[in-house]
């Protein structure tokens, strides 16, 4: 697999992080590595702020999918030709990136998925299915992405689990007080977002799954929105689950990672079932693949897998920590922008958050203001940004989400005010 140069312009990842966090690192070199980004849209330069959409790829991700097609394309796990071996070892190299960058204990505890929501339904439909009953509880937060609710709703219906629900301040931080009391001996499963899409508020997973344990209740950690941007590590965050989208972390779409505990997963019936999930089949049993096959029925995506493996390798050479350090501080310019601007009303605005601005004004429905930004070369994402209960809590129907990444600069911030000044010349 291809391994980037040191992107930052520093002497290497051992160099200290600037307390500068601007300085960190260097976005235009970092920019030569994503082609996308170079280009006009609407006669202007593009300025890609929908990061917590979907995130651009750099070259490293678009050269390792096309030479696993042009040169070792096979199925895996199947063939003993050399094809196949190839195509298998760079598979599997790119789950052993997965479990390196989250520091997970074991690479078989690493599964392949579609992405953050396959790996939500995984664990709502093998581990709830097996161990849920009528009256027991599911915590989830007021903050999850419509993919951490429905599962479960689908499992209220199925099997009259209920859903607790974890209310949040005006600023969008958890009342953590409340989480508390809804911990109860009913309780099966914390579900929480590590980092909220709409809001960027960082929740704390340590503190939370500490009070989990406690009462021996396991937590699973959506995590779609934090591993692109922050260092993560699964054993420090006391996470039983972690799952999360290669395309959010600069990787392709199609694939993502579960992690589980080993102990967990082992108990669990397989999510679905077919081809490379067994050991042995006759028409009188079946006995399943050990980990992490069982879990991976059929043909998986294995350009998507090698491309995965690729985007970590690439993130790796840049430093987690410095990539976290740079987006804080653009955040932070960003903030203090955008909060000058009147009739601008900032939603979400914790203490400990990722680099998201999302926005409300009286003035402009959220799709005009998107569609003025795009004419000026701009992308955010407009609408519920599919958590409509967060919505709810500000009583605004949509919002206005800038979503920010390292190739962002402090340029693509004042090319944002500049087009919300437009804005508010055509809206008042
Ligand atoms: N969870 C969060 C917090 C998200 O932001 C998203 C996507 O925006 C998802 C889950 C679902 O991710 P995917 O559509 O890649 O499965």
């Amino acid at each position: 697999m291809t391994t980037a140069t040191n992107m930052t312009g520093a002497p290497g990842h051992a160099a200290a992080i600037p307390s500068d966090g601007l300085a960190a690192l260097d976005p235009h070199r970092i920019r030569q590595d994503f082609p996308i980004l170079d280009q006009q849209v609407n006669g202007k330069p593009l300025v890609y702020l929908d990061n917590a959409a979907t995130t651009q790829k750099p070259r490293a991700v678009i050269d390792a999918i096309s030479n696993y097609y042009l040169n070792n394309n096979a199925n895996v796990h199947r063939g003993v030709h050399t094809l196949s071996q190839r195509a298998t070892d760079d598979y599997e190299v790119g789950r052993e990136a997965v479990r390196r960058f989250i520091n997970a204990p074991d690479v078989n505890e690493v599964i392949y998925v579609r992405g953050t929501t396959e790996g939500l339904n995984l664990v709502a439909h093998s581990y709830g299915r097996k161990y849920f009953k009528a009256g027991d509880e599911v915590i989830i937060t007021g903050m999850e992405h419509h993919s951490n609710i429905v599962p479960w709703q689908i499992l209220r219906q199925e099997i009259g689990i209920r859903l607790r629900v974890v209310p949040f301040n005006d600023d969008g931080e958890l009342l953590m007080d409340e989480y508390e009391s809804l911990l109860n001996d009913r309780t099966r499963l914390v579900s929480v977002v590590h980092q909220s899409n709409a809001l960027g508020t960082v929740n704390p997973i340590a503190a939370m799954a500490e009070l989990a344990h406690a009462r021996g209740i396991p937590v699973l950690v959506d995590a779609a929105q934090s591993v692109p941007h922050m260092p993560v590590d699964v054993q420090a965050l006391g996470a039983d689950f972690l799952t999360f989208s290669g395309h959010k972390l600069y990787g392709p779409t199609g694939i993502g990672a579960l992690w589980g505990r080993s102990d967990l997963l082992n108990d669990m019936p397989p999510y679905q079932s077919g081809g490379e999930m067994i050991r042995s089949v006759t028409f009188e049993e079946t006995i399943y693949n050990t980990l992490p096959h069982k879990f991976e029925a059929g043909t998986p995506d294995i350009a998507g897998a090698i491309g995965l493996g690729a985007a970590i390798e690439y993130l790796e050479s840049i430093g987690m920590e410095r990539i976290a350090a740079y987006e804080q501080a653009l955040l932070r310019y960003g903030t203090e922008k955008l909060g000058d601007i009147e009739g601008v009303r900032l939603i979400g605005t914790a203490e400990d958050k990722g680099g998201i601005l999302s926005f409300h004004m009286e003035s402009a429905h959220p799709h005009d203001i998107g569609t003025i930004l795009d004419a000026e070369g701009i992308a955010v994402r407009t609408g519920h940004h599919c958590a409509q209960p967060v919505m709810a809590r500000y009583g605004v129907p949509a919002t206005v989400r800038a979503s920010l990444a390292f190739y962002n600069t402090t340029d693509d911030i004042d090319a944002l005010v500049t087009a919300i000044d437009r804005v508010i010349e055509v809206f008042g």
